[in-house]
This record gives structure tokens, C-alpha cells and sequence, in this order.
């Protein structure tokens, strides 16, 4: 694999588009519009020099890696890849018509997979006449740091597809984890109580999101449950609950929760709009 094309230029979208480009492959990343591309492509360069500062990457790779990232508002463009990876919002309906669109135009061989935290490869690979060639390729946030990758294959993919995902996973330098496609994976579903059970207390008015992120920190963990729902996206983390909930014919233990919803709904999506549960615009 020589090219690989990113769909959707968001958090998960420039860390992936970023960690390929250092990797040496040749990157084509998509979005919907050309400023979102343009402030996606910012970010990542000033990602990458960070790590020039930090001694972490060399300067004459990462000026090639950030010449190797082209901006694109073509999905027919980016479907001329070796391996395609979406990470566009976390909607079924919205990645199958991005999958179908996909399968159309890219060459036979190439490979379209899903960034998807909770939703089915299979159900994705539906759209498409390639199910053997569609698989889940899972990073986490930030996908520049955490090293591990869940790889999911779905009902139909075949072991050739999950062989190159594997390698690609190499050649960025993370660690896979096969998984098999069953809602939110591995890591997002052992993590649907740390978000529930906090949600629960804060609406039971037992603590504040401060001292219990301060609490679990205390006991080893990086961040508390409401700084990693700022962190991913208080929209994304409510679209993974929900759809968990979903899979599961609405299992009470998933069920989202009042709180989640009426931040999302009030624009308060976490880091990324500068106001979640706390504010990051000061
Ligand atoms: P995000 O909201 O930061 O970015 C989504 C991007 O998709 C935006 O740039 C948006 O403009 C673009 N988009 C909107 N409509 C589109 C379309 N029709 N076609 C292509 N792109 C479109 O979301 P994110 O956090 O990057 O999440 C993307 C995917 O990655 C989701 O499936 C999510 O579940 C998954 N994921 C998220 C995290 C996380 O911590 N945020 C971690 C792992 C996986």
C-alpha cells in the first residue's frame, strides 16, 4: 500500500491522516468543505512540529509527511486509494451512502474501512459489492499518541484484507488488537460504564465533574470520565452511547443519559467548540 485516503478531516480524521503521512504513505484527506480542510490541515502541521520540538520526529520527515497530505472535497478523488479509511460522523445511514459512493468509484482492489467506534462493519459493508474488502481499522484519540488499533473484521471480510490492515497498522507504528464485530468493539465497550456510571452521579447531584475527574486521577487513571468526554466529543461520546443502547434492542445498563443529551444539544460539545463540561477558551 502506497496511498492512503482519509475520510472526514475531524479529531479522529487529522490524527489518522497525520500518523499516515509520518508513516510514508502518500494521504488524500477528504471533508465536505474546503475550510474545515483547511483548518484540519493547519492543526496537523502544527501537530507535526510539535513533535519536531519535542524530539520525537526528525524535521526532513516531517516536512515530507506534511507535503504528502493533499486536501480533497472530491470523494470520488479520494476513492483513488489503496486503502480508504472513513471517520465521518458516527451515523450508520451517513456511512453507508459514504460507503456506496466509495465502492463505486475506487478500483477493485482497494480496501474501505471504518474508523467506527460502536457501529457494524457488516451493516457498512451492505452498501457496498466489496463486503470481503470492508473492515474496521479503530484508532484512538488523540490517534497520534495511543498505540493501540482495534482491527474489526466483519462477517464477510476476508483474511487478505485483515492481513493488510495489519500491516498498515505496522507501518504507522501502533499496536493491533483483532476484534470481532460486535457493538463498540473491545475498549469502547468495557468503557460504557466509566461514561454511564459518572453521568448517573452528576444527575443524582452526588459530586461535580471536577471532583470526580480529580478522584479517578487520584487512583491512576490519565483523565476522569468528564475530561475524556470533552476530550472526544460530547456529540460523538452521546452517538457511541446511543448506538450501544440501540444495538442492544435498549438495554437499560447503555441507556444515554439526560445530561449528555442536553449538552450536545445546547452546542457544548467538549474541546472542540471551546465549551463541554468545562471551558477551554480561557
Ligand atoms: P468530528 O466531529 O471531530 O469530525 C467529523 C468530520 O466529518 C468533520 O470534519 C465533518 O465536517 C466531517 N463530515 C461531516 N459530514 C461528512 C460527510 N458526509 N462525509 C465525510 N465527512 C463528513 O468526529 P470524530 O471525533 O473525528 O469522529 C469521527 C469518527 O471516528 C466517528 O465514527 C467516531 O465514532 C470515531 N471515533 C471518534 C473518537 C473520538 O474520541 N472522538 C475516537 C475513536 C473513533
Amino acid at each position: 500500500m502506497k496511498k492512503v485516503s482519509v475520510i472526514g478531516a475531524g479529531t479522529m480524521g487529522a490524527g489518522i491522516a497525520q500518523v499516515s503521512a509520518l508513516a510514508g504513505y502518500a494521504v488524500v484527506l477528504y471533508d465536505v468543505a474546503d475550510d474545515v480542510l483547511a483548518q484540519s490541515l493547519d492543526g496537523i502541521r502544527a501537530s507535526i512540529d510539535k513533535g519536531v520540538a519535542r524530539g520525537k520526529t526528525e524535521a526532513a520527515v516531517a516536512e515530507t509527511a506534511k507535503d504528502a497530505i493533499q486536501l480533497t472535497t472530491s470523494l470520488e478523488t479520494a476513492a483513488q486509494a489503496d486503502l480508504i479509511i472513513e471517520a465521518a460522523p458516527e451515523k450508520l445511514e451517513l456511512k453507508r451512502e459514504i460507503f456506496a459512493t466509495l465502492d463505486a468509484a475506487a478500483p477493485q482492489e482497494t480496501i474501505l474501512s471504518s474508523n467506527t467506534s460502536s457501529l457494524s462493519i457488516s451493516a457498512i459493508a451492505g452498501a457496498t459489492k466489496r463486503a470481503d474488502r470492508v473492515v474496521g481499522v479503530h484508532f484512538f484519540n488523540p490517534a497520534h499518541i495511543m498505540q493501540l488499533v482495534e482491527i474489526i473484521r466483519g462477517d464477510f471480510t476476508s483474511d487478505e484484507t485483515v492481513a493488510a490492515v495489519q500491516g498498515y497498522v505496522a507501518q504507522v507504528g501502533k499496536t493491533a488488537v483483532l476484534c470481532k464485530d460486535t457493538p463498540a468493539f473491545i475498549v469502547n465497550r468495557v468503557a460504557r460504564p466509566f461514561y454511564g456510571e459518572a453521568f448517573r452521579l452528576l444527575g443524582e447531584n452526588a459530586t461535580d465533574p471536577a471532583t470526580l475527574d480529580k478522584l479517578m486521577r487520584s487512583i491512576g487513571f490519565r483523565m476522569g470520565p468528564f475530561e475524556l468526554v470533552d476530550l472526544i466529543g460530547c456529540d460523538v461520546n452521546l452517538a457511541v452511547t446511543q448506538s450501544v443502547y440501540d444495538a442492544y434492542f435498549q438495554e437499560p445498563k447503555y441507556r444515554p443519559h439526560p445530561i449528555q443529551k442536553r449538552l450536545v444539544e445546547s452546542g457544548r460539545l467538549g474541546r472542540k467548540t471551546g465549551h463541554g463540561f468545562y471551558d477551554y477558551d480561557k
